[in-house]
């Protein structure tokens, strides 16, 4: 028996199960490693026995109160494997940092950021036969956390559970980095503001599921949300903030409450200012936008998020408009940024001081 810093406790499995093979295809998400991090809360202990335990189902009482009022929040990041064999992780003390901002938001207790990226950085070694080593493959990380108290009253839970599974996952592009179809969403709304919407909260992804099948049926990949009020300023993508190269500028909805705080976002913004480009974050309508189509100014359209890291836009319909971005071709500033970052994930190329870290093994 392993025991770490945190005492984290580890129990390793007696069945491994079978690794992908190299090259086998992974659709996102469908396939878990070995092991899983779980730790409880309650109000007597707060929260205790973290521990890395065989990837297994839970039990939950049927009445828990996750089942039935979404209290939950999660976060999504990955380990890459380095060619020189080093285990990398980006920027991972901002996902605890944003998971405790969801958890005052949905009224779940505040949690050990230190504890959490030791617990990460564990599990991560113990499964690190998991990473992927084919190009641009890595380890999708889902920690998350679920109300467990079983009543059927409308309360913050006094107990809870945390937990972090991982995920192999393929490349997010299989051909290449395609512009994807977006569709502007006009009726739907995902969240107001004053509402969750800066939380990573499941409830939100319920809301946005059936605009999401609307877009498909329609062609489109995903949503551009607008502003729950007006359905005016533009918010976000599915998962995905939203960036636009107007003129020679970059611009990009401000955080307003109602979008999520991307650390992809954040990352975008920083790299564009180290490297001279005018960046702003303000309101900006979906108006001004097809404004600045019809004016020859709108160069590039992106959505930024850890799955696809960039994701041109080469099409934006927006009611009858349909706008076409860049001949639907990606852009020099989408493909600078897609190569910078994806450089500095997988240990190519020094980033900003602290972006990657590198996973210990014990
Ligand atoms: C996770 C997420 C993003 C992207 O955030 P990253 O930290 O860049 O992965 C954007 N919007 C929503 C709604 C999200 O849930």
């Amino acid at each position: 028996m392993e025991v770490y810093m945190h005492n984290i406790i580890v129990t390793r499995t007696t069945n491994a199960q079978k690794k992908p093979e190299k090259g086998e295809k992974l659709p996102f998400g469908a396939c878990f490693s070995d092991h899983m991090f779980i730790m409880d809360y309650d109000a007597a202990l707060g929260w205790h026995s973290p521990r890395i335990v065989p990837y297994a189902p839970i039990s939950l009482d049927p009445a828990a109160m996750c089942l039935h009022y979404g209290q939950e929040v999660f976060e999504g990041m990955k380990a890459y494997r380095a060619e020189d064999g080093r285990l990398l992780l980006f920027r991972p003390e901002e996902n605890f940092r944003r998971l405790n901002r969801s958890n005052e938001r949905i009224c779940i207790p505040y949690i050990d950021e230190a504890l959490c990226l030791e617990a990460l950085n564990q599990l991560v070694d113990i499964d690190q036969d998991w990473i992927p080593d084919s190009p641009d493959s890595s380890l999708y990380i889902r920690p998350f956390i679920v109300a467990t108290e079983a009543r059927l009253g409308v309360k913050p839970s006094d107990s809870y559970l945390f937990m972090i599974i991982t995920s192999p996952s393929g490349p997010y592009y299989e051909q290449g980095i395609k512009p994807v179809k977006i569709y502007v969403e006009s009726l739907y709304v995902r969240a107001v503001r004053g509402g969750t919407g800066m939380a990573k909260a499941g409830g939100n992804y319920a809301s946005s599921l059936k605009a999401q099948m609307e877009a498909h049926k329609l062609g489109y990949s995903q949503v551009l949300w607008l502003d729950g009020i007006e359905r005016k300023y533009v918010e976000e993508v599915g998962a995905m903030n939203i960036f636009f190269v107007i003129g020679d500028e970059v611009l990009t909805p401000e955080l307003s409450g109602s979008i999520l705080d991307g650390i992809t976002r954040k990352s975008v913004i920083e790299l564009l200012r180290l490297n001279g480009y005018t960046v702003t974050e303000r309101r900006v309508s979906i108006e001004d936008i097809a404004q600045a189509y019809d004016d020859g100014l709108l160069r590039e359209v992106f959505g930024t998020g850890t799955a696809a890291v960039i994701s041109p836009v080469g099409e934006l319909r927006w009611n009858y408009k349909t706008m076409i971005i860049n001949n639907g071709e990606i852009g020099a500033v989408s493909r600078f940024l897609y190569d910078e970052l994806t450089g500095i994930q997988w240990g190519r190329r020094q980033g900003p001081e602290g972006w990657s870290v590198e996973v210990q093994s014990n």
